[in-house]
């Protein structure tokens, strides 16, 4: 439920009394910004005006298409530290300045990547049957001419962790010399938290397969692909988002020193329910693997920024975001050419509108999210001492916006209030239970946690999002573009109002 602007008029008066004479809006109000008033809120009415003229520019703008299109077709997957991902770098330097922003440039960062061989995954019992796959992100590769091993199934990785501290040694030796499975299922969600749960799976399960003797680790896909199963489990009507041959999601995972590397793969969602049905049976299942991969590769990317200055407070910075890498498969449309797409078109309006805000709103194209946020780790070591409003990420794909949240200091929720009734005609809710407690998408969260900077969350409806991430399938045909717009709008007004706000936004409770 959204605040109306009877109750934010007096829960802004009790707050101006209590920061007093010094307070903050006293010391906007001797910065140069008008008074606000209890009956405008925190902006002035010209300030709102600004951002509704934003809000409709957006909704008529088709930047966002075109952007999309450029990268998926013009560049198509660029894995951090490839030749395509630099080929990106000068594509965003490109389109950034003709979009009238200001400061364009690609900071470079050196980093070590992972890169994918070939691989194939086949049961040889009980029945022969080749596997859809994909190697995870920094798997090792198998030794010279693969591995063979019964399969040790699992039905989450609960269940895996659980033989850890299982008294019975048989339960504790299930997974030794073998290659454990792990059937973790995602729901489909809204919000990703059917991801969100799921995702430990692939992430954590290398190291717990390998606590427990393991050979290797294979999952069943991280995605909601393959509608009969995930549509069945998950409640929900309706059918995949593709149709098509079955996929395997790929995506990042981790491995600790202090036990072996395995090498680590998902598998397609109907050979997951495949092997499921025979493990139920009571069948002994054998699997080989053959997987090649490379790790630790030396090679360089970069960050892309771009700027909007401010005015009186240009030193300080609205900071949104995106990532310009993806994985080695598909066109990166909804992961994260979309995001890249929406900021940048956001940012080219709020240019070509022309009026400054107070401060700095600085467009920042992540390196490489997808596989150690070498690109947001750079960024918040190169500018700790910078103060920073506000850190926000459009990382979702292109689905049509549903809520905002933020993290800021107590006292300026009054400012995030005023923006949220902005947005509102974009249907756009402001959920009164979590409205503090948004999260802004991986790199600005990264940033978010680190520095203790202050963030907003544009929250995109995500159901069909797993569907295609991480897949061969993440490309422009498959990528729903009819709320491109309604994203630039929100962007657009949110990132104008966060540099003109009469409050600053920090430090966050976190
Ligand atoms: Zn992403």
């Amino acid at each position: 439920m959204r605040a109306t602007a009877r109750e934010v008029g007096p829960e802004l008066l009790r707050r101006r009394s209590l920061l007093g004479a010094a307070g903050a809006f006293a010391a906007a109000t001797a910065a140069g910004c008008a008074t606000p008033t209890a009956a405008s809120g925190p902006f002035d009415e010209a300030d709102l005006a600004h951002a509704r003229e934003l809000r409709e520019r957006g909704l008529a703008d088709r930047t966002a298409l075109r952007l999309v299109r450029e990268l998926c077709t013009g560049i198509g997957a660029r894995p951090a530290g490839s030749p395509a991902d630099a080929k990106a770098h000068a594509w965003a330097v490109a389109a950034l300045s003709s979009l009238g922003l200001e400061n364009v440039r690609a900071e470079s960062l050196p980093l070590r990547i992972w890169q994918r061989g070939p691989a194939a995954a086949r049961l040889t019992a009980p029945v022969p049957r080749p596997l859809v796959m994909a190697a995870l992100g920094n798997s090792v590769a198998t030794p010279e001419g693969g591995l063979e091993a019964e399969i040790a199934w699992y039905p989450d990785l609960a269940a895996l962790r659980a033989d850890a501290t299982e008294r019975d040694e048989s339960r504790v030796d299930r997974a030794r010399g073998r290659i454990v499975f792990i059937d973790q299922r995602t729901e489909r969600s809204r919000d990703g938290s059917g991801y969100g749960h799921a995702v430990p799976a692939r992430v954590n399960g290398a190291v717990e397969a390998a606590r427990r003797g393991a050979v290797a680790l294979a999952i069943r896909s991280i995605g909601t692909s393959g509608a009969s199963a995930t549509s069945a489990t998950s409640g929900t009507s309706g059918t995949s988002g593709t149709s098509g041959p079955p996929i395997a999601h790929t995506g990042g995972m981790r491995y600790d020193l202090s036990v072996p590397r395995i090498p680590a793969f998902a598998v397609s969602v109907p050979d997951a329910d495949f092997i499921a049905t025979e493990h139920a049976a009571g069948r002994t299942l054998r699997l080989h693997l053959d997987l090649q991969a490379r790790t630790g590769v030396e090679a360089t990317t970069a960050n892309v920024i771009a700027e909007w200055r401010g005015t009186d407070l240009a030193h300080e910075i609205v900071l949104i975001s995106a990532h310009l890498d993806t994985w080695d498969v598909g066109q990166g449309a909804e992961d994260d050419g979309a995001g890249v797409a929406i900021v940048s078109a956001a940012a080219g309006l709020i240019a070509a509108a022309g009026r400054r805000a107070r401060r700095t709103i600085r467009l920042v194209l992540f390196a490489n999210e997808e596989n150690g946020f070498d690109g947001a780790l750079a960024y918040g070591n190169r500018y700790r001492e910078v103060p920073h409003q506000l850190v926000a990420e459009s990382d979702f794909g292109a689905g049509r916006l549903y809520a905002v949240r933020s993290r800021v200091a107590q006292a300026a929720l009054p400012v995030v209030d005023a923006i949220a009734q902005l947005l509102a005609p974009l249907a756009i809710a402001h959920p009164e239970a979590t409205r503090n407690q948004g999260n802004p998408g991986p790199d600005a969260g990264v940033l978010m946690r680190r520095h203790r900077w202050p963030a907003i969350a544009l929250a995109q409806d995500g159901s069909r999002y797993f569907d295609v991430h991480h897949t061969a399938h993440d490309t422009l045909d498959n990528l729903d573009t009819s709320a491109l717009p309604q994203n630039v709008a929100a962007w657009a007004a949110t990132a104008w109002l966060a540099a003109q706000s009469p409050l600053p936004f920090g430090p966050p409770a976190l």
